[in-house]
């Protein structure tokens, strides 16, 4: 865990005056660091049924599209307004920094299918829940909210206290 706190950048002042931003760039552009992320990920959820997993625009993409491939699952992406070619489903979200909308396709899965969401940072909770409304209008089962980094002291947790939720690193 030391050694992937220690790939995690602070920028100060990103991308708003008093935010400050956990960058992980540094982690992915690691091999030994991008790869144990995902292995802990994959060690907690490999021997669970898994149908997809969810990932969000935009780091939660990249984290969630490895962990889809690691556990031989589908992956599904949530998307900004616009960007996802065929017919969605929208929900609006408070962000740490302003308010934005996101969308998934509404035949991204079947009723039914067992979910896993990722994201790479959880601050205040608005976004994840957000998706986790979108992913439960589709009525899939949500086994688990993930994310990379649980920003304790923003407890974000107290807004997704219906889910299952997990975090491999915590400030
Ligand atoms: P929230 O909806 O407040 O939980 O914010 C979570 C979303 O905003 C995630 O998709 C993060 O990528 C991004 N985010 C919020 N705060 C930060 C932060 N301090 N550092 C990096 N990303 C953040």
């Amino acid at each position: 865990m030391e050694m992937l706190k220690a790939k995690i950048r602070d920028i100060p002042d990103f991308p708003q005056p008093g935010v400050l931003f956990k960058d992980i760039t540094p982690l992915l552009g690691d091999a030994k660091a991008f790869g144990a992320a995902i292995e802990l990920f994959r060690q907690r959820y490999g021997n669970r049924h898994v149908d997809y997993v969810v990932g969000v625009e935009a780091r939660g993409l990249v984290i969630g599209a490895a962990l889809a491939n690691a556990l031989g699952t589908g992956f599904i992406m949530v998307r900004k307004p616009g960007k996802l070619p065929a017919e969605t489903l929208q929900a609006t979200y408070q962000l740490e920094y302003g308010s934005d909308s996101l969308e998934i396709h509404l035949d991204a899965m079947t009723p039914g299918s067992q979910v896993v969401i990722v994201d790479d940072v959880l601050a205040t909770g608005g976004t994840m829940t957000a998706v986790t409304e979108l992913v439960a209008t589709l009525k899939a089962d949500i086994i688990e909210v993930a994310f990379l980094i649980e920003l304790s002291f923003l407890n974000g947790r107290s807004q997704l206290k219906n889910h299952s939720l997990y975090s491999l690193i915590q400030y």
